[in-house]
């Protein structure tokens, strides 16, 4: 199948509320512009120097997301124009990306991490880190003006046993339905990848992040 057959089967199963973030980490331009000229918008990366070279090369119209775990001192790389950032994880990486965001004018969209997985390795953090970040920025409003917090993201434990992913779901939309009562801007839970998007979906996401489903396997080499 091709990039655009992929990608076509994907999007007509997406609920309409239900954005897609086609993760493009690792993949030449050729794939990126195919799936562009099928109509994608949105594309993912991981690493912040790829993301600036794609930035670069591609079309303006495209809406980069980056995903990845980011260094507090790369953020100003993709500040001037990354649309949403999805894995931030702490304070003073929200505080650098406000700072890099107001040199350049901007307001740049973040959603926080929480670390939902049982394993050590996968970031993010847990509820009373976000409670205290959010508590801080409310509190807060008038220094932290170049970021908006939109909603949470995260990623499940690497297994086969959906009953464990479909709980650690399930506890990340229950934090999301949490703190929106008192953050107006929260509308995005970014939940799920290629290998358990639909369950994700049913568990309430609202942004899913799929990459090998689209364009195949990677190739680290
Ligand atoms: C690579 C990556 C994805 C996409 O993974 P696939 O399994 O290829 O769909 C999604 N989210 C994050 C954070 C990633 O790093």
């Amino acid at each position: 199948m091709s990039i655009s057959q992929n990608l076509n089967n994907i999007k007509s199963s997406l609920p309409e509320h239900v954005t897609l973030v086609a993760v493009s980490k690792t993949k030449p331009n050729a794939d990126i512009l195919e799936a562009y000229e099928a109509g994608q918008r949105v594309f993912g990366e991981n690493y912040v120097q790829e993301l600036v070279e794609k930035h670069d090369q591609l079309p303006k119209d495209i809406e980069w997301h980056f995903i990845g775990h980011l260094q507090s001192r790369k953020a100003k790389l993709i500040a001037p124009f990354v649309s949403l950032i999805h894995g931030v994880d702490s304070l003073k990486l929200l505080l650098e990306i406000n700072k890099q965001a107001q040199k350049n004018n901007r307001v740049i969209d973040c959603l926080l991490q929480v670390h939902i997985a049982d394993e050590e390795t996968k970031f993010g953090l847990d509820e009373s880190e976000l409670e205290e970040i959010l508590h801080f920025v409310q509190n807060d409003k008038n220094e932290i003006k170049n970021v908006r917090i939109v909603g949470l993201m995260g990623m499940a434990t690497f297994t086969e046993d959906q009953n464990q992913i479909k709980k650690e779901f399930e506890s990340l939309k229950s934090l999301f339905d949490k703190f929106k009562t008192q953050n107006p801007d929260f509308k995005t839970l970014s939940l799920g990848m290629s290998g358990d998007y639909e369950l994700a979906i049913s568990c309430g996401s609202t942004m899913v992040r799929i990459g090998s489903s689209i364009f195949g396997n990677r190739n680290y080499n």
